[in-house]
């Protein structure tokens, strides 16, 4: 544990949640979505790019039968939510009648879910459930039941583990927190 102060761009970050804490959190994940699903190969959809060190991760630690993919939407700039949800991309598997796990890396206002579950639903999956590496609980604004939460935080801008401001942060193995 190592307390880090890093520059990105024009804002500095403090450490915030270590690697260690963040891997025990998911390693809690996993056993709780391998109980769940263990008759129902679900297809996991990671949201691309920020969630990509956190599939790695959960998905190593995934022993029963699944489909892995990814899906790009991106909608966030600097940092603050534009709220604008775009179209799916990228996804070439059929997702009727299958049970679909979204991996996401953050949820904070909740548009971005939101959106992509409602084009998703729309689709005939027989379940959708989203696992998230982060919420903000105070930044939510849509009635969204997110099943899998690897840790709450408050509503602080963080970057590392795949999260990114204005495209630097996303290669750091622990998560920092921007100093005001
Ligand atoms: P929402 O639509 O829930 O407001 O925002 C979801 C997206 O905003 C996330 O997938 C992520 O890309 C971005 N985002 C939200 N909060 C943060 C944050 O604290 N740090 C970073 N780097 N991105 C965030
Ligand atoms: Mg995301
Ligand atoms: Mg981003």
């Amino acid at each position: 544990m190592n307390p880090r102060t890093i520059q990105l761009h024009d804002c500095k970050f403090d450490t915030y949640i270590y690697e260690d804490e963040i891997i025990a959190r998911i390693v809690m994940l996993a056993e709780q979505i391998d109980r769940d699903y263990a008759e129902k190969q679900p297809l996991f959809l990671g949201v691309l790019n920020g969630s990509f060190m956190f599939v790695s991760d959960l998905l190593k630690r995934i022993t029963i039968p699944c489909e892995i993919s990814f899906i790009r939407l991106s909608s966030y700039q600097d940092t603050k939510s534009t709220g604008k949800v775009k179209e799916i991309l990228g996804l070439s598997e059929e997702v009727q009648n299958r049970h679909v796990v979204v991996l996401e890396d953050i949820v904070d206002t909740g548009h971005t879910v939101q959106g992509l579950l409602q084009q998703l639903k729309e689709r005939g999956p027989s379940s959708v459930e989203v696992a998230t590496l982060l919420l903000k609980p105070e930044c939510l604004q849509h009635q969204l039941d997110i099943k899998y939460i690897a840790k709450s935080i408050p509503n602080d801008f963080v970057v590392g583990y795949g999260l990114d401001y204005n495209g630097l942060g996303r290669n750091l193995r622990d998560i920092y927190k921007i100093i005001p």
